[in-house]
C-alpha cells in the first residue's frame, strides 16, 4: 500500500514536471518566423503580405545606397538569426555576394528580382552582360518579385498560407491600380519632353514600362564613374530638346548633376533640378515615401510637374 501510495505520488510529480516543462517549453521556443530583407522596397512587400506574423527586419534604411552598401557586424548578427533572407539580386547588392552564399547553406535565401522571367530583364548596352538590377521600378515587373516573397512565406510558414495569399492578392490588386495610374500621368508630359536625366542608370524599367527615356549620368550602379564626355552627351541632349529639369536622386551625391546644371546654364540654357527621387533607398518610415506605392506615387508626380 505504501509502495504504491509512493508510486502515485511519484506519478503525480513527474506528471507535473512532465507538464510544467512542455509548458516552458512553449513559452521560451518562439516559433515566429525571423525574416530579413536588405531594401526598404522589399521590406515593405513582406510587411504588406505578413503583417506581424512574421519577425521583419531591414537592413538600408532610407538614403542608403545597395550598390555600395557593405554588412556591418549588426548586419552579420541579424541575418545569420534569421530564417529567411530576402534580397534583390541582379548584383543589386553588389558587395553582399559573398554573405549570402554562405548563408544559403542553413538557410532560405532569396533573391526576388531573380523570379522575373528572363525576357523582362533588361540588360544594359554600357556594360558587357550586366543586368539592370532595378525592377522595381516597372510595377508590373515588381509584382513578380511580391509573388516570390508570397510562395516562400507560404513554404516556411503553410498554416498561415491563406493568409498570405488573401494579403498578396490585395496587394497585387492595389499594384495594378499604381500601375495604370502611372501610365495615365506620364502622358501629361509632351512627347519630345519626356526625357528623364538622373544621377544613375536607376529608371530602366521605368521608362520601359511608363514610355519615357532615360539617361543617368552614372551607369547601372553607382560605382562606375561618369566622364567628361558624358555630361556633354547629356549637355547638348538638354539643349537642343530644351528639356526643363533633370533629377537628383536620395541615395546618390548631387554633385554629378550640379555640375551638368552648372554646365547647361552657363551655355544660356536655364535647366532646373526638378526635385530628389527616390531612386534605390525609399523615404523615411512611417511618411508616405517610405511605403513602395508611396515612394513611385511620390517620384512620378515630381516627374511630371517638373517636365511636363
Ligand atoms: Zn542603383
Amino acid at each position: 500500500m505504501h509502495r504504491k501510495k509512493l508510486t502515485f505520488i511519484s506519478f503525480i510529480v513527474l506528471s507535473a514536471f512532465v507538464l510544467f516543462s512542455c509548458s516552458n517549453k512553449n513559452e521560451s521556443k518562439n516559433n515566429t518566423i525571423k525574416v530579413v530583407a536588405t531594401t526598404g522596397m522589399i521590406y515593405d512587400a513582406i510587411i504588406n503580405i505578413a503583417g506581424d506574423s512574421v519577425e521583419t527586419e531591414v537592413l538600408m534604411g532610407p538614403g542608403v545606397d545597395p550598390h555600395l552598401y557593405k554588412a556591418t557586424q549588426g548586419d552579420v548578427k541579424k541575418l545569420s538569426a534569421a530564417d529567411i533572407i530576402f534580397y534583390n539580386g541582379l548584383h543589386l547588392e553588389g558587395k553582399m555576394g559573398e554573405i549570402f552564399e554562405k548563408l544559403q547553406q542553413t538557410r532560405d535565401v532569396i533573391a526576388v528580382a531573380e523570379n522575373l522571367p528572363d525576357s523582362l530583364i533588361i540588360k544594359s548596352n554600357a556594360f558587357q552582360n550586366a543586368v539592370d538590377p532595378h525592377v522595381w521600378f516597372d510595377v508590373k515587373r515588381w509584382q513578380y518579385a511580391v509573388k516570390a516573397i508570397n510562395e516562400q512565406l507560404k513554404k516556411s510558414d503553410p498554416d498561415n498560407a491563406l493568409y498570405y495569399d488573401n494579403n498578396t492578392s490585395n496587394y497585387l490588386q492595389k499594384l495594378d491600380q499604381l500601375d495604370l495610374a502611372v501610365k495615365k500621368q506620364i502622358t501629361q508630359i509632351p512627347l519630345d519632353q519626356r526625357l528623364l536625366i538622373t544621377s544613375h542608370d536607376a529608371f530602366g524599367y521605368y521608362g520601359d514600362a511608363y514610355n519615357i527615356e532615360v539617361k543617368g549620368l552614372q551607369g547601372i550602379s553607382t560605382l562606375s564613374e561618369y566622364g567628361l564626355k558624358d555630361l556633354a552627351v547629356l549637355n547638348d541632349l538638354i539643349i537642343n530638346r530644351k528639356i526643363k529639369s533633370v533629377f537628383i536622386e536620395t541615395s546618390v551625391s548631387e554633385r554629378a548633376i550640379k555640375s551638368l546644371v552648372e554646365g547647361v546654364q552657363e551655355r544660356g540654357f536655364d535647366v532646373k533640378i526638378g526635385g530628389s527621387l527616390y531612386s534605390d533607398a525609399m523615404g523615411d518610415f512611417g511618411t508616405e515615401q517610405g511605403t513602395y506605392i508611396g515612394m513611385i506615387t511620390y517620384n512620378t508626380n515630381k516627374i511630371v510637374d517638373a517636365l511636363k
